[in-house]
């Protein structure tokens, strides 16, 4: 998986696409390119495979988005569990709601599996190493140049490579971008941050389909069970809460007050932290450069769908790449902001609601009761952020 690859012969090759970030978005777009005949470098900061923040559900729209990137037998491949369950608990309450959820994924597994897809199809990947886009000449129409540093553990080698488009799907804080001049990132004030961690189980109280929600005043824990025989957690909490608590304690703490009666998490696992949550990104494409993913924007992620965004996004870019390939267009940015919009933004309106809810504890102990009430209005809820992918959304 980590390609080996000589830094002479990746500088002298003019490269079509520069993907930066091997996530789902980065991966399932240099498959996408490579497939049709783009020569595409594929760089990731990390070594491969890499663990990740995420509660790893991939619901219906992503696993549509995967059959539409041809690859409908990924998760079957994987043994990723499928999810038909909801149990939502707070203030020791508790309800479970039956629905179709999806699949459940380990992203150290996920990921890999997407970069081998790429791999398999051409594209040159290169792990342990970090990017970072040039700024180029004003009015130039020259094509961009990123700086590639390897980590010290690949040979700390630095050289700059050469690329026709670049496409950022960096994550949260599209590091990448940071020598560019023109990009603005709001963060909202008041963002939570993520936290997550995996580890292995022999018994989970929460049965193998169940995703599990614990809510609490400063924080919710999702937590599902995973082909690798681990029990995935991902934790949206206030990050003065966390600095003050910790991540075990604050994981068992919202369990306890939530009601769930889980195990402490061990002590001597390793905890991943990510910056602050909700954030919005302008312009999302600029000369010769496209954003998508998290380093376009995100929103708190209660309802679980950034990676579904991620690979609609990574697909819905595709046909504004093939336009660039010959020339850029600098109409090209306000497509990719219309498309992004269609694709992406108009579904995070349910996602910011939820996260309002579950921030008011007085608010989501009457939404808990309206849905033992009426438990169809929120089985349609999900049916409808299961949705799968329109066709006639891709095309700008
Ligand atoms: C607590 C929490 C729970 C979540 N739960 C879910 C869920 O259940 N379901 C779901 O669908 N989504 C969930 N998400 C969201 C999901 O994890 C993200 O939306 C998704 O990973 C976005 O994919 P991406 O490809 O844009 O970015 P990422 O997956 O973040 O990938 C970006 C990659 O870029 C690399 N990188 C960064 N900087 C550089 C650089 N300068 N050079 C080279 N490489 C670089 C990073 O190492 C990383 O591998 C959750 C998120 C959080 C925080």
């Amino acid at each position: 998986m980590n390609g080996g690859h000589d830094a002479r012969a990746v500088a002298s090759t003019a490269w079509e696409a520069v993907v930066i970030g091997a996530g789902p978005a980065g991966a399932v777009l240099s498959h996408q390119l490579a497939r049709r005949g783009w020569k595409v470098l594929l760089v990731e900061r990390k070594t491969f495979p890499r663990d990740k923040v995420c509660g790893g559900c991939l619901n219906g729209l992503a696993i549509s988005a995967l059959e539409a990137a041809g690859m409908p037998t990924l998760c079957d491949d994987l043994h990723a569990p499928h999810l038909s369950r909801l149990r939502l608990r707070q203030g020791g309450r508790s309800i479970t709601i039956s629905a179709p959820m999806g699949r459940a994924v380990l992203r150290r597994s996920f990921d890999a599996a997407l970069v081998q897809q790429a791999q398999s199809v051409g594209v040159t990947f290169l792990p342990a190493t970090t990017a970072h886009v040039l700024p180029g000449e004003a009015n130039s129409d020259a094509p961009l140049r990123v700086r590639l540093q390897g980590l010290p553990s690949a040979g700390a080698q630095e050289f700059e490579v050469e690329s026709n488009l670049v496409f950022a799907a960096d994550g949260l804080a599209h590091p990448s971008l940071e020598n560019l001049p023109g990009f603005h990132t709001a963060v909202k004030p008041t963002s939570r941050v993520g936290l997550g961690a995996s580890w292995k189980v022999e018994d989970w109280p929460d049965a193998a389909d169940c995703v599990s929600m614990s809510v609490g005043r400063h924080g919710y824990v999702g937590a599902v069970r995973t082909a690798e025989g681990e029990i995935n957690v991902a934790v949206a909490v206030d990050p003065a809460k966390l600095r003050a608590t910790g991540p075990r304690e604050m994981v068992r703490d919202i369990w306890r007050e939530a009601g769930a009666n889980f195990p402490d998490p061990p002590e001597e696992i390793h905890w991943l932290g990510t910056p602050p949550l909700t954030r919005r990104t302008t312009p999302l494409a600029m000369r010769r450069l496209f954003l998508l993913g998290d380093a376009a924007g995100y929103v708190e992620p209660f309802t679980g769908e950034g990676m579904a965004w991620a690979l609609a996004a990574a697909l819905a870019v595709v046909p504004l790449a093939e336009q660039a390939r010959e020339q850029w267009d600098d109409r090209l940015s306000a497509r990719w902001e219309q498309t992004f919009a269609k694709i992406v933004r108009r579904r995070q309106w349910v996602c910011r609601a939820v996260a309002m809810i579950v921030r008011r504890p007085w608010l989501s102990a009457g939404a808990i009761r309206l849905v033992q009430q009426f438990p169809q209005c929120t089985e349609t809820l999900i049916l409808r952020l299961n949705r799968s992918l329109d066709h006639a959304e891709l095309v700008p």
